[in-house]
């Protein structure tokens, strides 16, 4: 077994280079979305550290909170079925979030 690192999702320890981590407003649009390892660059095994990601900044946290911004982790599988084309929710399938 490797010593790779895995994120928890739906209870499973999913490797870490398999995980898309979404950045969501409160409807269900999709942020941002960033992929959970890059080598020698970020790895992004929990929420704090995906939203560290996602708002690196004091100032860009708070408007996150403010903003009612959550992080998920998904698999790169549900990404590419469920997302990839497709970041809007049913209300907001024109962006209105740019
Ligand atoms: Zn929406």
């Amino acid at each position: 077994m490797s010593d790779r690192p895995t994120v928890t999702i739906d209870g499973q320890q999913v490797p870490v280079d398999d995980c898309i981590w979404l950045e969501r407003h409160p409807c269900g649009c999709v942020a941002s979305a960033a992929v959970a390892y890059v080598p020698d660059t970020w790895t992004l095994t929990t929420a704090e550290q995906a939203a560290r990601h996602f708002a690196p900044t004091d100032r860009e946290r708070r408007r996150a909170l403010a903003a009612g911004l959550t992080v998920e982790a998904i698999t790169g599988g549900r990404y590419r079925d469920q997302f990839q084309a497709r970041w809007f929710c049913d209300n907001h399938t024109r962006p209105a979030h740019a």
